[in-house]
């Protein structure tokens, strides 16, 4: 079997500056360059939720992100092959990823059934059973033939136990073998992703488990899973270190802006999550100075622009009270503006981050981009302790994020 397996593509991965461990890096795609710290968004349903393709090109993501389960089901990927892959499909010509289902091992967990073979779940849609394996997760990525594809893995919710972890990392290890067994194409990137939740000995163990299969990047999977910052941070510190210098390395899941800083800063080049479009939609907007709820009393009558250092078009055309009336009124154009705010922001921060390696300044950069955005958090939770609208609209937003969990 594995005579016939095509040779990886070379990434003719680069490193063009580090300060510490943090790099500025730039590799090869049959379609495009992609120059990191990279933040890659998350187009589920291979649509950025509100965004159209005039808008992203404005935005110039690095490389798009779908999600392999949602397509496998709805249109299937016979019908994206048929239309060109995902390229031709949405008219998107960048860099294209593709996870590989495994992440819904996690997110639907109460529905899984977990083999040696795979995994089968309850469909979210009509519930019929779908069975994502490492050899199905390969033919479905190679349908819809992106340039970079993910391995398919077990990853866990966390708290988990020490024995459960063992054996996720053992099958994700012998998952990825598969993986790599079972593809036809020699163009799509394969990455391997590193499991092991936040235990040093088992993300060594997963690592060494993978690096054998030299494979052409590889992911740090499994956190931002319900662990919380200080352990995600002190997982990323240890696990990073494991991972080749001369190759890609990826932190999936994560999108908050200081959280993307300090993935930066442990050496990670390339970051997913549906944040800035979940949060664009619900009208958290992000600024230099914290998150703004643009829903709060204290906009009704502001006629600043959301952040004044912001090039947007939401920052340059409008301002926080036209917004709030558009967010209060439930108009469409504001799930677009929300969103198209926040993925310029982060998109702000990683091109910033990454000419800040290139200048040599980065960490003096990081202390202060830091310090200016949790001071302007603190000074929100100080002014909102007490806000009797603050709980209701927590409820709400979980309830949103439980809805969004699976698109
Ligand atoms: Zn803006």
């Amino acid at each position: 079997m594995a005579a016939r397996t095509p040779p990886h593509p070379d990434l003719r991965f680069s490193v063009e500056a580090e300060c510490g461990a943090a790099r500025a890096a730039c590799f090869e795609t049959p379609h495009g360059t992609v120059r990191t710290p990279a933040f890659m968004p998350v187009a589920t349903k291979a649509s950025l939720k509100g965004i159209t393709n005039r808008q992203l090109e404005t935005l110039a993501p690095e490389v798009m992100l779908a999600n392999t389960y949602h397509l496998h089901l709805r249109p299937g990927e016979a019908l994206i092959r048929a239309q060109g892959g995902l390229h031709g499909f949405t008219g998107w010509k960048g860099p294209w990823i593709t996870d590989s289902g495994g992440y819904q091992v996690f997110s639907l967990s109460a529905r899984t059934q977990v083999r040696e073979d795979g995994v089968t779940l309850r469909s979210h849609l009509d519930g019929s059973a779908v069975h994502l394996g490492p050899q199905r997760a390969i033919e479905i990525q190679e349908a819809l033939g992106a340039d970079l594809i993910m391995a398919f893995d077990h990853c866990l919710a966390l708290p988990a136990s020490r024995e459960d972890l063992l054996a996720a990392v053992d099958r994700t290890t012998r998952w990825t073998r598969a993986c790599v067994e079972a593809r036809t194409r020699d163009d799509q990137a394969l990455f391997g992703i590193v499991q092991g939740g936040t235990d040093p000995e088992l993300r060594r163990r997963s690592a060494e488990g993978l690096l054998p299969l030299d494979l052409p990047g590889y992911a740090v999977g499994g956190l931002a899973v319900g662990e919380g910052g200080d352990l995600m941070r002190a997982a990323l510190r240890h696990t990073t270190p494991l991972l080749p210098r001369a190759k890609p390395r990826y932190l999936m899941g994560v999108g908050k802006p200081l959280d993307l800083i300090d993935g930066i800063h442990e050496g990670i080049d390339l970051f997913d999550c549906v944040l800035p479009t979940r949060n664009g939609r619900r009208g958290w907007l992000w600024t230099r100075d914290g998150t703004v709820r643009i829903g709060a009393r204290q906009h009704a009558q502001d006629d600043a622009p959301l952040d004044a250092e912001c090039t947007c078009e939401v920052c340059t055309t409008h301002s926080r009270a036209y917004l709030r009336h558009l967010f209060k009124t439930g108009e469409h154009t504001a799930v677009t503006l929300g969103s198209l705010h926040n993925l310029t922001f982060l998109f702000d921060v990683v091109r910033t981050a990454r000419a800040q390696i290139l200048a040599g300044t980065f960490e003096t950069w990081r202390a202060s981009f830091t310090e200016r955005f949790e001071r302007g958090e603190a000074r929100w939770q100080a002014e909102h302790a007490a806000d009797p609208d603050a709980a209701e609209r927590s409820r709400a937003a979980d309830a949103e994020r439980r809805r969004d969990e699976n698109g």
